[in-house]
């Protein structure tokens, strides 16, 4: 099995992925990096291509297969790139609601994502999907799985997936959505199609315009070196309360605080002085904090205790650049 995409090179990554159905080159694993809102419609789209009877590498719309996997405003009518948004949401966690959902109505295409409240997916919604992708009954037509936010698997999960990875049902084919690849396994990585759409815009740190949320981050990070303690862990105290809620706001202080620490090593550098070991240090600790969030189920008030002790001593380093 050759793991090569067709053409790295190509410009436009659907076409990547619309190509391989009508060449008939389609992978058993793809892993679609970039901002969520264009991987998702993209997986969405490849989804919906592979089952379609006209096997042209888009959805033909009129076919029953089509018909079948039709989801939200494109069932209605309406113009199939409005179903951009996650179209299809789990009810909780695997205990309370589904574990996984279908495209439409089509009984070949799944759909895993974190349930509602949850904060990972879980190994059980891992578990029901291999279960489900090996019942006979589909006859010689593909089917294919999508893993939105793979990046939030816990490792548990993750291991489950490699599993289906490694020995794939006939004509099934796994496409795993992230907006980062460095948050899953590398035996996951090695046995996907790697498939790179643009990154998401970076958060613009210094912009009026940037909700009320991301200034306020900004201001807590910008006044760091002079809080004491206690007054740190009371910044910390706001990222109480029901978890998925904080984590969510934990992980916007995550990047907030990531274009912060490049503002401030672009300012150094632009002062012909180097970054300091604790700026370097303190980018790997975000990508811990991350991973401790996202797959460990860390508590987002110590994640966001340790962010912040860990930033203000970075921000007591002799800073290069002027303080407004
Ligand atoms: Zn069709």
């Amino acid at each position: 099995m050759s793991l090569v995409p067709d053409r790295p090179d190509a410009a436009d990554p659907a076409e990547i992925l619309a190509r391989a159905i009508p060449n008939d080159r389609v992978h058993s694993g793809y892993l679609l990096t970039g901002a969520p809102a264009s991987t998702t419609a993209a997986a969405l789209a490849f989804a919906r291509a592979l089952v379609c009877e006209a096997g042209r590498g888009r959805a033909c719309e009129t076919c029953h297969a089509c018909h079948s996997s039709r989801i939200g405003a494109a069932a209605t009518g309406a113009d199939d790139a409005s179903v951009g948004a996650p179209p299809i949401a789990l009810d909780g966690d695997g205990k309370r609601g589904p574990t996984y959902r279908h495209v439409g109505d089509h009984p070949a295409l799944f759909w895993v994502a974190r349930g509602h409240d949850d904060t990972r997916i879980k190994i059980g919604q891992i578990r029901d999907l291999q279960s489900a992708l090996r019942l006979r009954g589909f006859e010689s037509g593909r089917r294919a799985a999508i893993v939105e936010g793979a990046e939030s698997m816990s490792t548990s999960a993750q291991n489950a997936l490699l599993r289906i990875l490694e020995e794939p049902p006939p004509r099934t084919t796994l496409v795993l959505v992230a907006a980062r690849a460095s948050a899953l396994v590398a035996t996951i990585r090695s046995r996907c199609v790697r498939v790179r759409f643009p990154a998401e815009p970076e958060v613009a740190l210094r912009d009026p315009a940037m909700p009320a949320e991301t200034a306020g981050i900004v201001a807590l990070l910008d006044d760091l070196r002079g809080r004491s303690p206690g007054q740190i862990l009371d910044a910390a105290e706001t990222y109480r309360g029901a978890r998925a809620e904080a984590a969510e706001s934990v992980a916007l202080l995550i990047d907030v605080s990531g274009a912060w620490l490049r503002e401030r090593v672009t300012a150094r550098v632009l002062r012909g002085e180097r970054p300091g070991p604790r700026e370097l240090d303190a980018h790997k600790s975000l990508l811990q904090l991350r991973r401790d969030l996202v797959q460990r189920n860390a508590n987002p008030q110590m994640v966001a205790e340790r962010l912040l002790f860990g930033l203000r001593d970075v921000a007591g380093d002799a800073v290069g650049k002027s303080r407004a």
